[in-house]
């Protein structure tokens, strides 16, 4: 299988909650490697230009109401087939939907606070880490 990177935020309803350690867990525990992370609160501007190809939904003055809500943590993970195995880990967008056992599933309250988000394709994967990490604070190992 390739070895890929994804992009993961741990948003402001998860971070709250105080379960930054146990999502990082569930990462590790599938082999996915945290090659780049920091902590952030999100400026308006930030938050619309990361989540721009949403801009004509409705939902998405809520979204980055919510984005910019409080501090978030960033990181880039990287593993085998790590985009797949990361949306897999974080389960369907709508926690009532999520399978048991997974991130929206244990910590999401609803669909606008979700606890988590991941890349879903490589392309989209490459823009959102360099959006975080210029390549010099990314440590592949
Ligand atoms: N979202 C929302 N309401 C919706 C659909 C999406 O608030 O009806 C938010 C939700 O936080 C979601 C984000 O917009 O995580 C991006 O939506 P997408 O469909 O890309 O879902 P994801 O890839 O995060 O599962």
């Amino acid at each position: 299988m390739a070895i890929e990177r994804t992009l993961s935020i741990i948003k402001p309803d998860a971070v709250a909650k105080n379960v930054i350690g146990q999502i990082y867990s569930r990462f590790e525990n599938a082999g996915l490697k945290i090659i780049a992370a920091r902590m952030i609160h999100l400026s308006r501007a930030e938050a619309e230009g990361f989540y721009a190809v949403h801009r004509e939904r409705p939902f998405f003055k809520d979204l980055v109401d919510f984005m910019v809500s409080g501090p978030v943590i960033v990181q880039a993970l990287e593993g085998d087939n790590a985009i797949l195995k990361h949306r897999d880990l974080m389960g369907a967008t709508d926690p009532k939907k999520a399978e048991k056992g997974t991130i929206r599933a244990d910590f999401a309250d609803s669909i606008d606070a979700n606890a988590v988000h991941g890349s879903d394709a490589a392309e989209t994967a490459k823009v959102e880490i360099a959006y975080f990490f210029p390549a010099l604070n990314i440590y592949s190992r």
